[in-house]
């Protein structure tokens, strides 16, 4: 961190926990798990016994209490080594963030309680007919008797196979459009439950993506969050409050990846000098530097005006948008500056080239983004 956003003590400290956790447990292992494609479990239960799957949950229902500015920060600190790791912990803790901004106290507790057994859980909006276009969700959750009943398929869910219990937005009247979508708890055990096989993805290989499908699924009335209304509203207040988040990931990326190409610049030597004495290099690396100062000026312009209660829809899509391109863009200089060594999978570089692609998609698309943006300012 530098010039105005300066960290409290508190942040610092953990800041530098995530730091010493990322470098020793996380740092030597990065590619092997990355050729495997997942995380151990040991490795994923480290990361919830240190509560970081209940960041913004609050401390009286057991969480770490984080505002927005210091879970960003931590995910930031994350993405310096590898940036899905924490992402995975955020999607969980956002969940709870739903539940305790929308939720009654009878779901507070019983939600929290989950989070404190170990759980983590997916937030299922995107559906193979609805990306973009959320409100057209087709997943319906009809009421009969003292139960609804659930039928429907939502795909690109995060850690939909780590997951013990999802945050799902389904229909309860088809007629109604956005204002007919409903937020539901839903327990993975559940009867008609099922969980596809992973989604294969050239970048972010570390993070599960699967598809899950509600099959005449049973749940309580209880298990409806807010109102039948509020569904929609729920997950647009989710992604304005986690578009920050997912900032701050691209924007400890790019650390890395500009750690990475002033390192290799150093090193490679091209016509007797190290290429980092070229010019052309030098603009590159130049550019990385003024792109990551930018961003961090907007991850933490829209994180503040989310803990301060302010609005901050346009905001939040500017810090995505434009740091996750920036991330995009300095992945891409970095392999050009490591040359035909960028492209092989036992550089780091390579990985971070194809992760950064993803962060453009998730979490509404850029161009998604810049519809929000254009919005505001023609308001
Ligand atoms: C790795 C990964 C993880 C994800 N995790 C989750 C998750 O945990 N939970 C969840 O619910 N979803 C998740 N998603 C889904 C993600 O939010 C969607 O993929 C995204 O919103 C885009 O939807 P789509 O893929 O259906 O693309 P589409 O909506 O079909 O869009 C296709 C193209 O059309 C463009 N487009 C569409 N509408 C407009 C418009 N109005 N103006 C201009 N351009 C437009 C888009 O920008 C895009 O370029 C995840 C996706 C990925 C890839």
């Amino acid at each position: 961190m530098s010039g105005l956003f300066n960290q409290t003590e508190d942040q610092q400290s953990l800041v530098e926990l995530v730091r010493d956790f990322m470098n020793k447990e996380i740092k030597p292992h990065v590619l092997e798990w990355e050729k495997e494609g997942h995380y151990p479990r040991e490795v994923i239960r480290q990361g919830i016994e240190m509560g970081f799957h209940m960041m913004q949950v609050p401390e009286e229902y057991g969480g770490m209490g984080l505002d927005t500015t210091t879970t960003s920060m931590l995910i930031e600190e994350g993405a310096k080594v590898e940036s899905t790791y924490m992402s995975m912990f955020n999607v969980t803790s956002m969940g709870g963030k739903i539940v305790m901004a929308a939720g009654n106290e009878e779901q507070k507790q019983y939600y929290s309680s989950l989070l404190q057994k170990g759980y983590l859980s997916a937030f299922c909006l995107t559906e193979p007919g609805a990306g973009s276009d959320s409100a057209a969700v087709r997943t319906t959750a009809v009421r009969k008797g003292d139960a609804y009943v659930i039928n429907g398929a939502k795909m690109f869910i995060t850690n939909a196979s780590l997951a013990s219990v999802f945050l799902v937005v389904a229909s309860v009247d088809p007629s109604k459009g956005s204002r007919g979508l409903a937020t539901f708890i839903v327990e993975k055990d559940r009867p008609g439950v099922q969980v596809s096989k992973k989604i294969e993805k050239f970048g972010m290989r570390l993070s599960n993506t699967a598809e899950v499908v509600f099959e005449d699924v049973k749940i309580p009335l209880d298990h409806l969050i807010g109102t039948e209304e509020t569904g929609f509203a729920n997950a647009m207040k989710v992604l304005t409050a986690s578009r920050p988040i997912v900032a701050a990931s691209s924007l400890g990326a790019c650390q890395l990846a500009r750690d990475l190409a002033v390192q290799y610049s150093k090193e490679r030597v091209a016509f007797g000098k190290p290429i980092c004495a070229k010019q052309m290099i030098q603009e590159k690396l130049a550019n990385m530097e003024i792109l990551i100062q930018a961003a961090r000026g907007l991850v933490y312009n829209a994180t503040m005006l989310l803990d301060q209660g302010k609005p901050c829809t346009a905001e939040a899509s500017i810090a995505k948008c434009f740091t996750t391109e920036a991330y995009w863009k300095i992945a891409d200089d970095a392999v050009q500056i490591f040359g035909g060594y960028g492209l092989c999978d036992e550089y780091l570089i390579s990985k971070l080239y194809r992760d950064s692609r993803v962060n453009r998609i998730v979490e509404g698309t850029n161009e998604i983004q810049r519809v929000i943006i254009a919005k505001a300012m023609l308001r």
